[in-house]
């Protein structure tokens, strides 16, 4: 298949009007949409990105009005979080329509839905006309695209086109929160911590893990976010031993052994650089990564919880 490079989302929505999958920029990463309601459509992005089948998508929307579509009826806590949150890197996870095709949803009844802020991927939802599942545009288990690049590494060939826009803002996955229960629970983190979720619904939790927590976010368990390097957590780059060609991602560097190093001012900034970091990692060579312990306060749970991830593959 031959994929088209395009700046237009006229033309990139076109595909999915046409039952055909696109890769298209958002302020979390850049993700692999298709109409919700067309089941071929869907079937394909499992296909392209070797997606196991049991692994939700999240729906889109480029309207607060769209959400009734997709859902079955939504409870007044998910109500006060679309209220507050939307547009944002927010996913909203409520009881799903009949409408929606059970692949969408890996045959839970319930569906993931968040509507972005990015400009560009308004323009290109209002092009496509109805909601479109997204999940990021990566081959599975590799570190999500956060640059046009990066999807075109992974996709070029398997998808009918790339929306081609800047590098993504947060650089992380959006923060998912189930709100079918008596309390809104969040499942993975993200940008909008769950302190920020606690200003609005005060008796949000926060999954401990375990059992339940395959049967609540099944994608979690998957293998996730890793580059071909291995990923070794310290608490500063002193503590990072040489072995082979290595890398370090953090904020202060005092030893000088590295093969190539990121230094970041912020959390916010280490989030945005850290997948293309793995990303040009493996391009390099590289076989050890050293990445820097953070405080587990703001973006940085939704860090250390990728970096924990990372490190596990
Ligand atoms: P991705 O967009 O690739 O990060 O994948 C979407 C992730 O969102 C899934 O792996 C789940 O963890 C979560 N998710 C999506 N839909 C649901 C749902 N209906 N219930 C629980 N978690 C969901
Ligand atoms: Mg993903």
């Amino acid at each position: 298949m031959k994929t088209l490079m395009t700046t237009d989302p006229d033309e990139a929505a076109t595909f999915i009007r046409g039952g055909g999958i696109v890769a298209f920029p958002t302020e979390t990463v850049y993700g692999l949409g298709a109409n919700v309601f067309d089941e071929r459509a869907v079937a394909k992005i499992f296909e392209a990105k070797e997606r196991p089948a049991d692994n939700p998508l999240i729906a889109h929307v480029g309207e607060i009005s769209q959400i009734e579509e997709l859902s079955g009826g939504i409870t007044d806590d998910a109500r006060k979080l679309i209220g507050a949150f939307f547009p944002g890197p927010l996913t909203v996870v409520v009881k799903r329509s009949a409408k929606v095709p059970l692949i969408a949803t890996a045959g839970l009844e319930t569906i993931g839905i968040r509507m972005p802020w990015h400009e560009l991927a308004r323009k290109f939802l209002a092009a496509c006309g109805t909601p479109v599942v997204a999940p990021s545009a990566n081959i599975s288990g590799r570190p999500s695209p956060t640059t046009w690049q990066a999807v075109f590494e992974d996709l070029d060939g398997r998808i009918d086109c790339i929306l081609q826009g800047e590098a993504t803002e947060i650089g992380l996955e959006s923060t998912v929160v189930d709100c079918t229960g008596q309390v809104p629970v969040v499942l993975r983190s993200g940008a909008i911590g769950v302190e920020d979720i606690r200003q609005i619904v005060p008796q949000t939790e926060v999954f401990a893990g375990g059992e339940t927590s395959v049967l609540a976010s099944p994608g979690m368990r998957h293998k996730h976010y890793s580059p071909r390097a291995k990923v070794v957590i310290v608490r500063d780059a002193s503590e990072a031993a040489e072995q082979g060609r290595s890398a370090f991602i953090g904020f202060e560097i005092r030893s000088a052994h590295f093969d190539k190093v990121e230094v970041c001012a912020s959390g916010e900034e280490y989030a945005h650089r850290l997948f293309a970091f793995f990303r040009e990692c493996d391009l390099n060579k590289i076989d050890v990564i050293f990445c820097q312990a953070v405080d587990e306060k703001g973006i940085g749970r939704a860090l250390m919880d990728r970096l924990r991830r990372a490190a596990e593959a």
